[in-house]
């Protein structure tokens, strides 16, 4: 294992708060810290201050579209393999900037402040190792993160082709809870457009089409029940979509104490819409990932910003979410299954 101890944050008072088990109040205490130390970072939290935004009313949700000029380089990010191999892998720490601190969490992951913000208060956090990303050999540690961040983060994955701006480098995001529409909108969907394929004491777990978006979403306190259907998803998943190295998702997972996590898994056909590819003056460069499909829409460029309506939303997000044929297959076989 690479550890650099110089981009390790080294504090009493953080040190105290992780013998306790109080990530989130870490993760907190060092984004202030960092904010204090990083001029370059601080630039770029104090833009998100005063970025533009302009929301669109769906059934039962909100998208939120973001003009952030600083995730130019997340959004075009070429990310075919040959690309990937030939550039640094920026999630190795020892490629990090000196400025960049960041706590471990358990043994194996680090937790960074991310200076390129969508959120309030954003951070990425990956794996010590450089190994490759795949949510079926890492959700169970998704998981994990989640409960420890949860007073104040919601955690987020998004898959290799689908999303991810590194997809050698095993790694999550998490955010300020609740900054998402979605997760306020959640269960308004699930009333209105949820099918559900299985409720008890145990777990519910729900197939939910809202004209926008495919999204499997589960909910229970039983981190073991949790693993065991989305184990069961993954496989049917990926035997109908065939692609590889793994069928295309997104996932938000949020924790809370009395109901546990909250995990919205949002099904993919394309990594890109069309309009990604056009020339000006058709193209438009949004990249959907988890945020975006969760109601933050990032939209780095301005004249994109503008002219963005409710329609081109709601072309893009059916263009990259499944087909429905698809979706209603793989509720059918997983009903059997989960019988
Ligand atoms: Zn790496």
């Amino acid at each position: 294992m690479k550890i650099h101890a110089q981009n390790i944050f080294k504090d009493v008072q953080i040190e105290s708060l992780i013998s306790n088990n109080n990530y989130a109040s870490a993760a907190d205490y060092l984004f202030d810290s960092q904010l204090n130390s990083w001029e370059a970072m601080k630039n770029n939290y104090d833009a998100l201050k005063n970025v533009q935004t302009k929301s669109f009313w769906f059934d039962g949700s909100k998208l939120k579209v973001q003009f952030n000029p600083g995730r130019i380089k997340s959004t075009s990010a070429e990310v075919d393999e040959k690309s990937v191999k030939d550039r640094q892998c920026f999630l190795c720490v020892e490629n990090l900037p000196l400025e960049q601190k960041g706590i471990k969490i358990r043994d194996d992951f680090i937790l960074l402040c991310n200076p390129f913000p969508i959120f309030p208060q954003h951070f990425t956090i990956s794996l010590l190792n450089h190994k490759p990303q795949r949510i079926s050999e890492s959700f169970g540690e998704l998981l994990e993160l989640t409960k420890l961040l949860s007073p104040n983060y919601t955690l987020v994955y998004n898959g290799p082709a689908c999303g991810a701006s590194a997809p050698d480098h095993l790694h999550f995001q998490a955010g300020t809870k609740n900054f998402m529409p979605i997760e306020t909108d959640i269960q308004l969907l699930k009333n209105d457009f949820g099918i559900i394929l299985r409720e008890d004491e145990l777990i519910t777990t729900s197939f939910i089409d809202d004209g926008l978006r495919k999204i499997i979403f589960i909910e229970s306190t039983d981190k073991k029940e949790i693993e065991k259907t989305f184990q069961l998803i993954y496989k049917i998943y990926e035997k109908l979509s065939g692609v590889k190295p793994e069928p295309m998702m997104n996932i938000i997972s949020s924790f809370d104490l009395e109901f546990g996590w909250s995990v919205i898994i949002f099904l993919r056909n394309k990594h890109r819409p069309d309009c990604f590819y056009k020339k000006d003056p058709e193209k438009i460069l949004i990249s959907p990932a988890a945020i975006d499909l969760g109601g933050i829409v990032v939209s780095p460029r301005e004249e994109d910003f503008v002219r963005i309506d409710k329609e081109i939303l709601n072309k893009i997000f059916r263009e990259v979410s499944l087909d429905q044929k698809k979706f209603f297959s793989l509720a059918k076989k997983l009903k059997v299954e989960l019988r």
